[in-house]
């Protein structure tokens, strides 16, 4: 199978959110003592720098759930609050509803804040121990309706509540008194409180034992189908996203891989580190000589290798991926990809 012509970079106008070639960069150097080495004889600075989200396009569709996975420490927690304006890009464009997002002030974001939300992994240090659930879902609705009377916030609360399966006479109620599961429900409640568009979900059932994992998928799905909701789902678990997910996004040392409709992705992965991913997930009824081992160890996201960012553990690799970064390409039933090889045909 061959490829076609470079994807063209989305521009957001068809999309609800798109990425337009962010680069998220953490400057982790310290102060000027700790970046002044001495070297031949005269002080140099050196800054250190954990290039944690990479030029990375996509645009998320209305309605969809667009999953991010990868290994942990590829930057898909990065990429999640870059998305949402929580960390500033270092350069690249975010747009929702094809105007730009990233450049905007506080009070330019509000009405956009609104619309985006997140949930995050441990609902425990999301919620405030001191708040009675009353106060954490009576304050989003105040601050984005200050005319709100508050008999209608408790009607809001007691509704919202009661969506996420957690009895309204509970609200008086703070985090510690409740379950994980439920305190997740209780997150997703805060979320859903000010009627966002859009959701981030950052690992949300990676803390929870697994018998509450699907009750809390299906609450997300459940809200996703009577809401309209969009959301962009975080996670290593791939025995989730394969579930979930409308379309699946590969991360690998802050790079996108490949972007798939999840069939496609699970039945026919293109890229060699898709490939080895999947190949570790035992449920899907492979074989265990189907394991695709990778040589060597991932990276430090300090000092991104040149060429393909995975060229130093993929078995296909050759002098091209070793010297030039592969660009995102359209293949075949809307996937996406980044290799060499796959462009070339020989994968
Ligand atoms: P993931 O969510 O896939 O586990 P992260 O986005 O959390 O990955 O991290 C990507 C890389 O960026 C890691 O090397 C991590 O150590 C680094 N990183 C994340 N947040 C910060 C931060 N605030 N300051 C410095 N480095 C960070």
């Amino acid at each position: 199978m061959t490829t076609h012509e470079t994807h063209s970079i989305p521009k957001g106008e068809d999309g609800l959110l798109a990425l337009d070639q962010v680069v998220k960069h953490f400057d982790i150097s310290g102060g000027l003592l700790d970046q002044l080495r001495f070297e031949n004889g005269r002080f140099v600075r050196h800054r250190t720098t954990v290039k944690a989200v990479n030029d990375v396009s996509f645009t998320i569709v209305p309605g969809e759930t667009f999953s991010v996975v990868g290994e942990s420490g590829c930057g898909k927690s990065t990429l999640a609050r870059t998305t949402l304006g929580i960390y500033p890009p270092n350069s690249g464009r975010i747009l929702y509803r094809g105007k730009r997002i990233d450049n905007k002030n506080a009070q330019q974001m509000l009405p956009y804040r609104r619309k985006m939300q997140m949930i995050f992994q441990d609902p425990y240090a999301s919620l405030n121990p001191r708040k009675t659930v009353m106060q954490t879902l009576e304050e989003p609705v105040v601050f984005h309706n200050p005319t709100i009377s508050s008999s209608q916030v408790k009607d809001r609360v007691a509704e919202v509540m009661s969506q996420v399966g957690v009895d309204p006479k509970w609200a008086g109620r703070y985090p510690h008194e409740f379950s994980g599961g439920q305190r997740q429900r209780i997150s997703i409640a805060r979320a859903l409180m000010v009627d966002p568009e859009f959701i981030v979900a950052d690992e949300p059932v990676s803390a929870l034992d697994v018998s509450i994992q699907a009750q809390i998928l299906n609450l997300l799905m459940d809200a996703q189908t009577q809401r309209g909701l969009t959301y962009m789902f975080i996670t290593h678990d791939l025995s989730v996203v394969q579930h979930i997910s409308t379309r699946v996004a590969v991360m690998y040392l802050g790079t996108l891989c490949e972007l798939s409709p999840a069939r496609t992705l699970f039945e026919n992965p293109r890229h060699p580190y898709t490939q080895a991913l999947l190949s570790a997930i035992p449920k899907l009824g492979r074989r265990k000589g189907d394991h695709i081992k990778l040589k060597g160890e991932v990276p430090t996201p300090i000092h991104l290798p040149s060429g393909c960012v995975f060229h130093g553990r993929c078995v296909h690799a050759d002098r091209r991926c070793a010297e030039e970064i592969p660009k995102i390409r359209s293949a075949e039933h809307g996937v996406i990809v980044a290799c060499h090889g796959v462009e070339e045909g020989r994968l």
